[in-house]
């Protein structure tokens, strides 16, 4: 299946993990990047699917997820950073990516998951010089919009 990717967005081999999202062209802080597309499914599903070892999943709320593999438009293959350059708003049931700071094209977008349907025991490879060596935040925070 191709991939219909989002504007201003390639997907490469990352330094970090697998494949990644990065830039191709200039982003400045607090710019919208792309919108996290994908298949709109419930959270049961969403349990039902963690299973995979890659996950593509993300919450909207407390009822709906988004799964990027399928349908998505490449920000599923943002890796998480101890260190990022965009984070996630969820506004009116749809996640959006924003610059966190200037991104510049060729730069690999990269977000702080904090929570994730991964165990809390994940270690993180961002290689970032703050990076807190799990995935996953221990204390919870939840998203908020
Ligand atoms: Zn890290």
């Amino acid at each position: 299946m191709r991939l219909k990717l989002t504007d201003g967005l390639t997907i490469k081999d990352s330094p970090i993990d697998g494949k990644g999202c990065f830039a191709t062209r200039f982003f400045p802080r607090g710019r919208k990047i792309a919108e996290y597309e994908g298949e709109r499914i419930t959270s049961r599903e969403s349990r039902r699917r963690a299973g995979r070892r890659k996950l593509r999943i993300c919450d909207v709320d407390e009822h709906w997820s988004i799964d990027g593999s399928r349908g998505g438009n490449g920000t599923h293959y943002m890796n998480h950073s101890c260190q990022p350059n965009c984070y996630m708003k969820i506004l009116y049931g749809h996640v959006l990516f924003f610059a966190l700071r200037d991104i510049h094209p060729g730069e690999e977008i990269t977000l702080d998951y904090i929570i994730t349907l991964h165990s809390d025991k994940k270690r993180c490879t961002c290689g970032a010089p703050n990076c807190r060596g799990t995935i996953n935040k221990v204390t919870r925070t939840v998203f908020s919009s």
